[in-house]
């Protein structure tokens, strides 16, 4: 028997206050909001012991306390943190080691995956402030560091070596290319040399999506003639110890998967028909095909279509997740599971480029926007094109898993486009005449009506191929309505930070009247003479943009609003974890947890800190062209 969408869910226009579902609630009447703590400064945690003596025990304990762990799936940050204090309290060590312990916890966690990485698929990344600072000759590229291996840093000497191994090696830090190698398939495994401060941000990414990974920790966070214990990185580099089989689970293989929809199966799974030469493409027949298939091809995280082809392999055996790094060659799903994943990326990129023209955004991954490229009536057309392609590739899994099942995934999809529709035109009337005693709930049925449906209706079809979806029916809208509302509500806080590799300016959807749940919580807690002054700032006032957001963020800071907020991520994570706990199999937990993870990612870099060496990780960032 199938489940029709709305059939369990409460009318999507009234948040439901009863059920465990409902949108994490800011507490409003009597209790102000719950004031949650400035967020803690982790820099007197990322101490390095003084002497090689103290080091070298920190890391005896590291392994041996591994040794004691399964490998079923990875560490959680929490848990690292948690064993990294047990065993500072019984080596008698200050709190102020607890960043070097964490990262040789997770070491000993990886090191025999590592070690079971063949060399020409590993990745030697190495910080550009180990160069001998002053008498450096060597120059930048697009790929970091160019080292001319004349011998005054050791980064020669590490260089020389792993690539005569043939491992890849880039002197770098932050740069995206690192995602691109680790989701494009060349490297399952990667030794890294960082500060703390670098690898802190490293260890919830790498660890969650299951990279094989080792990292030695410089002795400082100086950016220059830096240290480092030298033999630990000569004890992993030229090693190579296979393993019968992968010992963690790890998604990555999933995700390559998922990109490579849109790389190197694109053509085979979506062939032109109107666009097939570049002439043809550029005649007035083919040229909307040729801007759709570009536009779709191009630009995004593909984390929609991971959920997709993720849920259907934790229903039918995981073989992909069980494979670990390695299986992703031996990687098939059914084509019918390709054209859906596609289907459900077709139909977000067309809500990008309307959502675009709706907002009148000028950038989108990092290029001008189709309406901006081309013009609006010529992008309005693209969108259209890209949703009834969307039906085509439903439609298409039929030959593999019937009428039925396209049919339900069909239905899916239209009510979830139904309700993105409803939430995107409650928040154009609310840009039209802004009330701003909106309530914080207004703003989170906005963003449940916006977000949420695409993550239900990627879990759904994922889970509807795999076969019966009964037992999930009132997991799925659940849980991904506390994710759509969490990652909305991180996207507004990141919003204030801004993001330099998408050319986004911070505070633009305050500045833009997006009803947004921060701008919510301000009208609730403002006195009437800030109320009275928000009102100014975004109606009437004519003072820079710069001297505008300084207002509104004197005034949300004010109000507790960040705090809040992040208090309701929280809500989001708890909720969204309690939900998982539930759910059988367990590689259908384990995708769960790692949705949490991923969307929900705890840390915010403070704007002003320069970018991490892994970035978000390739799948989800929180912002809305994940
Ligand atoms: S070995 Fe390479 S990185 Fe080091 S100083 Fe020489 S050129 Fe620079």
């Amino acid at each position: 028997m199938s489940i029709a969408p709305s059939e369990y869910r409460a009318t999507d226009d009234q948040v439901p206050s009863d059920r465990t579902e409902s949108a994490p609630t800011p507490s409003n009447g009597d209790a102000p909001p719950v004031k949650r703590k400035r967020r803690r400064s982790t820099s007197h945690l990322k101490l390095v012991p003084q002497t090689l003596e103290q080091r070298e025990r920190v890391k005896a304990a590291c392994e041996k306390l591994v040794q004691s762990q399964g490998r079923t799936r990875p560490f959680t940050k929490r848990e690292l943190e948690e064993y990294a204090r047990g065993l500072l309290d019984e080596l008698g060590m200050p709190e102020g080691y607890l960043g070097f312990t964490m990262v040789l916890i997770g070491n000993f966690f990886w090191k025999r995956q590592f070690l079971a990485t063949p060399f020409d698929r590993r990745l030697l990344l190495l910080p550009h402030c180990l160069k001998h600072a002053e008498g450096c000759p060597a120059d930048y590229d697009e790929f970091g560091l160019d080292c001319e291996r004349c011998g005054a840093c050791s980064i020669a000497d590490y260089k020389v070596k792993a690539e005569k191994l043939g491992y890849r090696v880039l002197v770098a830090e932050g740069s995206p290319i690192v995602l691109k190698i680790i989701v494009s398939g060349y490297v399952d495994g990667i030794l890294g040399v960082a500060c703390l401060n670098v690898l802190e941000k490293a260890i919830d990414k790498v660890l969650i999506a299951g990279v094989p990974s080792y990292a030695i920790p410089l002795h400082s966070g100086d950016c220059k003639n830096t240290t480092l214990d030298e033999p630990w990185v000569w004890d992993v580099l030229d090693k190579y110890e296979p393993l019968p089989e992968p010992e963690t689970p790890s998604f990555v293989s999933v995700i390559r998967a998922a990109n490579r929809l849109f790389d190197d199966e694109f053509d085979r799974l979506l062939p032109r028909i109107r666009s097939k030469t570049p002439q043809a493409a550029k005649s007035p027949l083919g040229m909307t095909e040729d801007i759709a298939y570009d536009w779709l091809q191009h630009g995004g995280k593909r984390f929609r279509p991971f959920i997709t082809l993720a849920a259907y392999d934790a229903v039918t055996g995981a073989k992909a997740l069980k494979g670990g790094m390695s299986g992703t060659e031996a990687l098939e799903f059914p084509d019918g599971v390709h054209h859906v994943a596609m289907a459900i990326e077709a139909f977000h990129k067309a809500s990008l480029v309307h959502d675009d023209i709706e907002d009148d955004d000028q950038f989108r991954y990092g290029r001008e926007t189709l309406h901006r490229r081309h013009d609006i009536g010529t992008a309005i057309n693209v969108g259209d094109h890209l949703i009834g392609l969307g039906y085509r590739l439903i439609n298409s899994c039929r030959k593999d898993f019937g009428a039925e099942v396209a049919s339900d995934i069909l239905h899916w999809m239209s009510d979830a486009h139904v309700k993105l529709c409803d939430g995107q035109g409650a928040e154009m009337a609310w840009q039209q005449s802004p009330d701003f005693s909106m309530a914080p709930m207004d703003a989170l049925k906005i963003y449940a009506l916006k977000t949420s449906p695409a993550f239900e209706a990627a879990l759904y079809s994922g889970l509807r191929m795999g076969g019966g979806v009964e037992q999930y029916a009132d997991m799925v809208p659940a849980f991904c309505r506390q994710l759509g509302v969490g990652f909305q509500v991180l996207n507004d806080l990141k919003d204030w930070r801004g993001d330099d590799d998408n050319k986004l300016i911070a505070g633009q959807d305050a500045l833009a009247l997006r009803p947004t749940v921060l701008l919510a919580l301000a009208c609730e807690a403002a006195s009437d003479e800030q109320r009275a002054e928000l009102k100014e700032i975004l109606l009437e006032c004519s003072e820079d943009d710069a001297t505008r957001l300084s207002r509104l963020r004197r005034i949300f800071e004010d109000c507790n609003v960040f705090e809040t907020a992040e208090a309701l991520v929280d809500k989001a994570r708890t909720r969204t974890e309690t939900l998982a706990d539930e759910v059988e199999p367990e590689e259908l937990r384990q995708l769960l947890y790692f949705l949490v993870d991923t969307v929900l990612a705890e840390e915010v870099p403070p704007a002003n800190e320069s970018r991490p060496m892994f970035v978000s990780l390739p799948v989800a960032n929180n912002s809305t062209d994940g």
